[in-house]
């Protein structure tokens, strides 16, 4: 159960009692839900966030709000389960991700997968790791690589999808787009903030972007692979080891 959060969808607070008119936005925050029409109240059944977050990931996969942005069209790529403990937050699809369908299936993926310690099983299980681009369709090549994520998506989906994420106890922050998102008070540049990734550890943690494209970061900051990357893949195992 979450802290209390004010929202204007809250009606009556009594110390005992959270009363609400919108279930959809106390999934994990609200007690009891206090039916106006015929004065019941009732404890929030614990389906019930599962049966909303389906929904919501069901608008999400028939989005077509930035369509015209998008040279392949929408195919928005994500995964998420309510029960997730750890989450990647990643960039937006590459052209093969958009081909297949499948979140990280390419040779980033490869890389993240090697870092995190992970198989593909356990990597593409949502009740372990949920997979959240900041834009969850393909947004086109540029001069140098694919396009940033389309900034329409994570207005429209991140916060509600997020609010999902009840039983994370890792993020990981992937790349420029995401840790302006989820980091926005670290380094000025990518490297100064991976650099700090001690200063949420161990519950948030900065990495560059496992892209081929950037192999000569990797090369010129081969503390991340010496000195991260090994405490980086004895945390899953722990995070991934109590979900057990
Ligand atoms: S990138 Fe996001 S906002 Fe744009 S169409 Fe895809 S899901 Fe919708």
């Amino acid at each position: 159960m979450g802290l209390l959060r004010l929202d204007e969808s809250i009606r009556t607070v009594s110390p005992a009692i959270l009363f609400v008119h919108s279930l959809e936005q106390f999934c994990g925050w609200a007690i009891f839900y206090n039916n106006r029409k015929n004065g019941d109240s009732s404890i929030i059944p614990s389906s019930y966030c599962m049966t909303s977050l389906i929904s919501l990931i069901n608008e999400a996969h028939a989005c077509t709000l930035c369509a015209e942005h998008l040279p392949l069209g929408p195919r928005p790529v994500f995964q998420i389960h309510e029960s997730a403990r750890i989450l990647l937050a990643s960039q937006a699809p590459g052209r093969k991700v958009h081909e297949t369908g499948i979140p990280f299936n390419d040779p980033s993926g490869d890389r993240l997968r090697a870092w995190l310690g992970v198989s593909r099983e356990i990597f593409y299980d949502a009740r372990q790791v949920a997979i959240l681009p900041m834009g969850f369709c393909f947004p086109g090549t540029g001069k140098s690589g694919d396009l940033p994520p389309r900034p329409e998506c994570a207005l429209k989906w991140r916060a509600a999808l997020l609010s999902h994420l009840q039983n994370l106890k890792l993020t990981l922050v992937l790349g420029q787009y995401a840790q302006a998102y989820h980091l926005p008070n670290t380094g000025a540049s990518l490297t100064e903030t991976v650099r700090a990734w001690r200063k949420d550890w161990p519950d948030i943690v900065p990495l560059p972007h496992p892209s081929p494209r950037n192999n000569l970061w990797f090369k010129r900051n081969p503390w991340f692979e010496q000195e991260l990357i090994p405490v980086l893949q004895a945390r899953v195992a722990e995070v991934l080891k109590r979900d057990g």
